[in-house]
């Protein structure tokens, strides 16, 4: 037998429906073949872990084109039609064995509610049912019927904060290469809750966290093969939004896991819903002096969630005060970035930031120093999550006004990780107080900088969700008192 080959790409985005900017190619980082292999590989990513899990078994990936990018508003028809088309080609080619997609699930086009599964049926339209088909979401990703129906089996990430995307490559990959050899013959057994998690929703708390460890003893028993337990991105107004628990058997369904692990969730929803403290309880922390910097998370513009990562409400409050510490703020503002760099480094400039899209706060005049100006920073994730990823990022400046040291970039970024500040001349470690466009998975990366804190703030990814008008996604609690008995899905059938 000659070496066998699997075919792994596609698209990678988390979609917020009431984000009204939408996502056009530049802010994607795009790659392809031995390219894309070399970035991913010993990266802690679905494809790096893809890759290294098919190299140590002697594999070969072949990769028609990786698209990736932060979340944010709905993702351009064009952008995914392009990459569809370029997936669908080397499919034609059919030089592989196998097919595992590194998505991230929950994106959305202007028409597609759906496009990862459009993507999938694309593929099997292609390849038939007898190709293996394997795929690695995001935890927070939306998971449909089609998507089930059209994949062999879907491999979710098990923590959240996300620190296991490598692994969950791996998973991804393994199926596959067992299903080729012969041993595995995946059997879905999955449940649907219409139902949203807020907050109180980290794998290493509980009630997640026995939850997964029950998941995982019943994969280690050989109850089940793998298991998935998914927490949908809660901003998406689409059908059929809500939790999934898939357990994959080997040759036969675990449904009692399955509507086990179900029950449990279900029965616990009001414990998934959590609170945050003020943002000036922190802010009145950092004037007292802290030994290591603070680490803020702006839950109600979150870019991590998809907000548009322009929004004014801790800037204002920073400006406000004189007692603070020297911070990092971001803003995206295009227009901005544009004159600071027209006036050059050392200038002083009057410029209006933010509250173009994220309009909780109105836009704010600063007048400050632009200390460093440019474009094309390389950002290298330091990790743990993403370990060694690297993008590029557009245009930006740094304002000093005060102790506030102003980030300004053309296209809105979550700050994930301190690489993000360190690219454009600020040092973390440096700052008393740090503002993260992040909820959750700034903690993990950040945790060697300072104390990460997620504070409550209002916005588009604020979980006061009954502001949000939502349509298509209800009825789902909490925002509506619904009675649900857990039922197995039937796998290529509708919701119930
Ligand atoms: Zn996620």
């Amino acid at each position: 037998m000659g070496t066998r080959r699997i075919l792994a790409g596609g698209i990678a985005q988390e979609s917020h429906s009431f984000n009204p900017v939408p996502m056009g190619r530049s802010w994607f980082n795009v790659c392809a073949g031995v390219e894309a292999v070399a970035a991913a590989r010993g990266s802690n990513s679905v494809l790096g872990g893809i890759v290294d899990a098919a190299e140590a078994k002697g594999v070969e990936v072949i990769v028609p084109t990786v698209f990736r990018a932060q979340s944010g508003g709905p993702v351009e028809e064009a952008v995914f039609e392009e990459m569809r088309n370029l997936m669908c080609d080397a499919a034609r080619r059919g030089d592989f064995d196998a097919i595992v997609l590194p998505l991230h699930g929950g994106m959305l086009t202007p028409s597609l509610e759906d496009p990862e599964g459009a993507l999938m049926a694309a593929l099997r339209g292609i390849v038939g049912d007898d190709v293996p088909l394997t795929v690695g979401f995001d935890l927070h990703a939306h998971v449909t019927p089609e998507i089930l129906a059209r994949c062999d089996l879907l491999a979710g990430y098990l923590t959240n904060p996300h620190g296991d995307q490598g692994r969950t490559g791996q998973r991804a990959f393994l199926a596959a290469l067992n299903m080729l050899e012969g041993r595995l013959r995946p059997a879905l057994a999955a449940v649907h809750l219409p139902m949203l998690t807020f907050g109180n929703d980290r794998t290493d708390e509980e009630p997640l966290l026995s939850l997964h460890a029950r998941a995982r003893a019943a994969v280690e028993a050989g109850e089940a093969y793998d298991v998935s337990i998914f927490n949908a991105q809660q901003f998406l107004d689409v059908r059929g939004l809500g939790q999934w628990v898939l357990a994959y058997g080997n040759g036969a369904a675990p449904d009692g896991l399955a509507l086990e692990l179900a029950g449990t969730l279900w029965d616990r929803r009001r414990e998934l819903i959590g609170t945050y403290p003020p943002l000036d309880e922190y802010l009145d922390k950092a004037a007292r002096g802290t030994d290591r910097p603070l680490i803020l998370g702006d839950q109600g513009d979150r870019v991590a969630g998809g907000s548009p990562g322009d929004g004014t409400y801790v800037l204002r409050a920073l400006l406000a005060r004189d007692d603070l510490p020297a911070s990092a703020v971001p803003i995206a503002d295009a227009d901005a970035v544009r004159a600071c760099r027209a006036a050059g480094v050392g200038a002083v400039v009057t410029v209006t930031v933010g509250g173009r899209y994220s309009t909780v706060a109105p836009p704010v005049t600063v007048t400050g120093e632009v200390v460093s100006a440019g474009a094309s920073a390389q950002v290298v994730y330091d990790g743990p999550a993403d370990a060694g990823y690297r993008t590029t990022l557009g245009a930006y400046a740094v304002l000093h006004v005060g102790r506030v040291n102003l980030v300004l970039t053309d296209q809105p970024y979550s700050y994930l990780d301190p690489g993000y500040y360190r690219a454009m001349g600020i040092d973390p470690a440096r700052m008393g107080l740090v503002i993260t466009r992040s909820g959750y998975h700034f903690t993990l990366n950040y945790a060697a900088v300072g104390q990460c804190v997620t504070v409550d703030t209002p916005g588009m990814t604020s979980y006061r969700v009954g502001e949000l008008p939502f349509v298509k996604a209800r009825p789902f609690f909490p925002l509506d008192e619904i009675e649900v008995t857990p039922r197995l899905h039937a796998r290529g059938g509708a919701l119930p």
